[in-house]
Order: structure tokens, then C-alpha cells, then sequence
């Protein structure tokens, strides 16, 4: 399985809690104003990269406890995320995403897209929403602007609807 990468980054304390790896997907339909990641919206960019040659690679760090998935729109690459997210939670990693979509919208999409649902059902937090420049601010944490949500992705599956965690 390939996944198109914008890039990869070992040893993150910035993309969620402990140290973590994170893999920023190339792609992104969004276009938010002020984005800090512009180079990754082209779809046509980045490389491709073996997801297994990517799960080994973070294996050889012992001090990674986490991975992320970033972008880029990980979610429209929801079958190699998933296939990446199945193997890396069997090996006990914990798992984020940062999406520009909102939680109900993968909800949605998921009845088109099975690999959406098999991506979330993977995941511990998913950051929901895309960034909105005016409401930008440097307090949150690992998040970009107010209307972003740091979501517990098992428990709001449990429940139905989008349950907010603090991390
Ligand atoms: S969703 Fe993320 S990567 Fe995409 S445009 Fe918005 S901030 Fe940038």
C-alpha cells in the first residue's frame, strides 16, 4: 500500500501528546486562509512512500509512543491511512489525525467511503475543522484557531455525536 506523502518528522512534541511521529499527507481540498502548511494542498506534489516502510521506520524509535496524521488532508487518503492506522494500533501506538473536515462531515462521507469509518475506528483524537484565521490563537493546544475540537474518536463513535476531550 502507498500513501502520498508531503513528509515525515520523528521525534514531534508539537502534533499531540508525548513523543510522536508524524506523517503529513500530501493533498489538501480546504484552502484555509493562513494555513502554515501551503505546500502540501497540491494534490500533484509530494512522493509516494510504502506505508510498511514507514511503520518500520517509526518502530526503530522506542521512545515513540505516538504517531499523528497530518497534512495536508489525511482523510482524503483514507484507504492508506487506514491500512497505516490498522497496523500501527496493533502495535499499541496512539493514534491522532488533524482534518479540516468536522467530525459529522467524516460521518457522512463515511457511508461512501468505508475506509473513513475504518480510519476513525483507529484513531484515539482527531482535530476537527478547518483553521479560521480569525479566530487564530497561540493558547491552544496543538490547535490552530478556537473552532477547532480535539475530539475522543472511540467514545463520540460510542455515543453518536462528537465528545471533546482535554489532552
Ligand atoms: S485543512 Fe490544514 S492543511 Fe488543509 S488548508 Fe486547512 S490548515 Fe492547511
Amino acid at each position: 500500500m502507498k500513501i502520498k506523502l508531503a513528509g515525515l518528522v520523528a521525534d514531534s512534541i508539537v502534533d499531540g501528546p508525548g513523543f510522536r511521529f508524524t506523517i503529513f499527507t500530501q493533498g489538501c481540498p480546504h484552502h484555509c486562509e493562513g494555513c502554515h502548511n501551503p505546500q502540501t494542498h497540491d494534490f500533484s506534489g509530494g512522493r509516494y512512500a510504502d506505508c510498511d516502510k514507514i511503520i518500520e521506520k517509526i518502530q526503530k524509535n522506542k521512545l515513540t509512543s505516538g504517531v499523528t496524521f497530518s497534512g495536508g488532508e489525511p482523510f482524503c487518503q483514507s484507504e492508506a491511512c487506514a491500512y497505516t492506522a490498522k497496523k500501527l494500533k496493533e502495535l499499541n501506538y496512539h493514534l491522532m489525525a488533524f482534518t479540516g473536515y468536522e467530525f459529522e462531515q467524516l460521518i457522512a462521507m463515511s457511508d461512501k467511503d468505508k475506509f473513513i469509518m475504518e480510519f476513525l475506528n483507529c484513531l484515539d483524537i482527531v482535530i476537527d475543522g478547518k483553521f479560521d484565521l480569525t479566530r487564530r490563537s497561540l493558547e491552544l493546544k496543538y490547535k490552530g484557531s478556537s473552532n477547532q475540537r480535539t475530539i475522543d474518536v472511540r467514545e463520540s463513535l460510542k455515543q453518536g455525536r462528537a465528545v471533546e476531550i482535554e489532552i
